[in-house]
């Protein structure tokens, strides 16, 4: 039996761009997004950057959206990581579609000014 959505996952992911290789991009507050990191959503690991592909846009200023696939190689999974990161302050805040609903995460620059983790994305393909 095929999976179409991993099939449309997996050649995606063969032709696209890694998101690493379009950033860092700077937000309309100043706000430097450099990475865009993802864990698997099995084994919890860091995805290396080069295994995450895809899009990223700039539709706004201060909204910047990502559409991508990732692949764990431990765990010869894909898994789709999509969100958009939007200016606040001077900083920036996560958001993500769950339940239908755009859901909104503050970015804790004390612990980490420039590099935006995106792990709790996971949390979504487990349920
Ligand atoms: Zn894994």
């Amino acid at each position: 039996m095929v999976d179409k959505r991993r099939v449309l996952a997996e050649f995606r992911h063969y032709y696209e761009p890694t998101l690493d290789s379009q950033l860092p991009i700077t937000l309309s507050n100043g706000f430097v997004v450099v990475a865009i990191n993802g864990a698997c959503p099995l084994c919890k690991r860091e995805i290396a950057q080069y295994k995450i592909k895809g899009n990223v846009t700039l539709p706004l200023p201060n909204v910047l959206s990502f559409d991508a696939n990732a692949v764990c190689d431990e765990c010869k999974c894909i898994f789709p990581l999509y969100g958009r990161i939007r200016a606040k302050n001077k900083t920036a805040q996560i958001e993500r579609l769950e339940n239908g609903r755009w859901v909104f995460y503050s970015h804790n620059a004390l612990v980490d000014k420039f590099k935006l983790s995106l792990n709790w994305l996971t949390r979504f393909f487990k349920d």
